[in-house]
């Protein structure tokens, strides 16, 4: 029976060290390989060049070498935002997008192929989920973008397609990819995770004590309203996801992110202003205003300018750390999902 052939980009140093040591490799050569993985994101075993044939023909026999291919890219004329369509090698497509701000490119990374948590506001959730990325198809969206552009990659936040708490074991992985000195090594402060609250996850994610930025997509002030916006809310009720960012706070002492999509007479009134306030009051957290991105399968739709900022202005006075996000991409089908979509019913 033919072995399944193994992930070389999803394995961490220590795992091709006792990879090579098992072929009867010096330690180094685990190093050499790790470096033309991770450090000059080869796209081919073939150009390990100061590793021996005979060596790059057993890799080829063991292993797989992920290299996304870039399907479509799409560039914004508003702010230069640039959203990208990748292959994976099972014929599934996933979206990344590169924003480029003053202080450094920030990409904005999928962590499955669809995803299965129902948020109505969502593109990414129509069609179900299909599978978990790989941490290699995770990190392989970095550095393909990194090259397409040919600058450095400082932010990195996983808020594309996909619920990463959902993908719990292989988010962990690529993040001590990402992080490592021998890669790209990206601070963990410069990553930022979001979940729609899968609480026992936030809690695990918590004892790791990283310092990466936990963002919950919270959309809602009470639990009446969050259920009718978000499904998972079903299982995990809103204090207790409060509850457990509180943990997340106290663990690892990093403020966490609260994302709100404000849409239009669902949850942009002044009790909602009251409501939320009453319910993150004393938290070390900071609240960031979205307007809802509207998708043509559901008929949410953004308050004006003037609604937003004075939901804004409202929390302030309450005490509340609050912005409202500067929408970017909006030519170029910004909301999660919407890119990948459209490619799905084009085919
Ligand atoms: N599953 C994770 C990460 C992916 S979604 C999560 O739920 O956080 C990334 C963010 O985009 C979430 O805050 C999500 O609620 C939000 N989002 C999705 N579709 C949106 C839309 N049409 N308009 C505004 N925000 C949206």
């Amino acid at each position: 029976m033919q072995q399944e052939k193994m992930d070389i980009k999803s394995m961490n140093l220590a795992e091709l060290k006792a990879y090579m040591e098992g072929l009867g490799e010096k330690g180094f050569r685990a190093k050499q390989i790790y470096e033309w993985l991770h450090k000059k994101q080869v796209s081919s075993f073939e150009e390990m060049s100061n590793i021996s044939k005979s060596l790059i023909e057993k890799l080829k026999e063991d292993c797989y070498l992920v290299d996304l291919k870039k399907e479509a890219v799409q560039v914004s004329k508003i702010d230069g935002t640039r959203k990208y369509l990748f292959l994976l090698s099972d014929g599934n497509v996933i979206e990344s997008v590169l924003m480029k701000y003053k202080h450094g490119n920030s990409v904005c990374i999928s962590s499955q192929v669809g995803c299965r948590m129902g948020c109505r506001f969502c593109a990414s959730t129509l069609d179900g989920l299909v599978r978990g990325l790989t941490p290699s198809e995770m990190i392989d969206q970095i550095y393909q973008i990194g090259k397409d552009v040919g600058e450095r990659i400082s932010n990195v936040v996983v808020m594309g397609t996909g619920e990463p708490m959902d993908n719990f074991d292989n988010l962990l992985k690529f993040i001590e990819l990402l992080t490592d000195e021998n890669g790209l090594n990206i601070s963990q402060r410069n990553l930022t995770v979001s979940t729609c609250g899968i609480v026992p996850k936030i809690r695990e994610l918590a004892e790791h004590k990283l310092q990466i930025t936990l963002a919950l997509s919270l959309h809602a002030s009470t639990q009446e309203k969050r259920l009718e916006l978000m499904p998972v809310a079903n299982k995990y009720e809103i204090h207790e996801v409060i509850e457990a960012c509180r943990y997340y706070f106290e663990q690892t002492k990093r403020r966490v992110s609260f994302e709100y999509s404000l849409v239009a007479g669902v949850n942009d009134t002044k009790e909602d202003v009251e409501q939320l306030t009453r319910l993150i009051r004393g938290m070390n957290c900071h609240v960031n205003l979205i307007p809802v991105n509207p998708i043509k399968e559901r008929t949410y739709v953004q308050p004006d300018m003037e609604a937003i900022h004075n939901f804004k202005d409202k929390l302030e006075k309450n005490g509340i750390n609050v912005t409202v996000r500067r929408e970017m991409g909006r030519d170029i089908d910004g909301a999660c999902g919407q890119l990948r979509r459209k490619y799905a019913q084009r085919s």
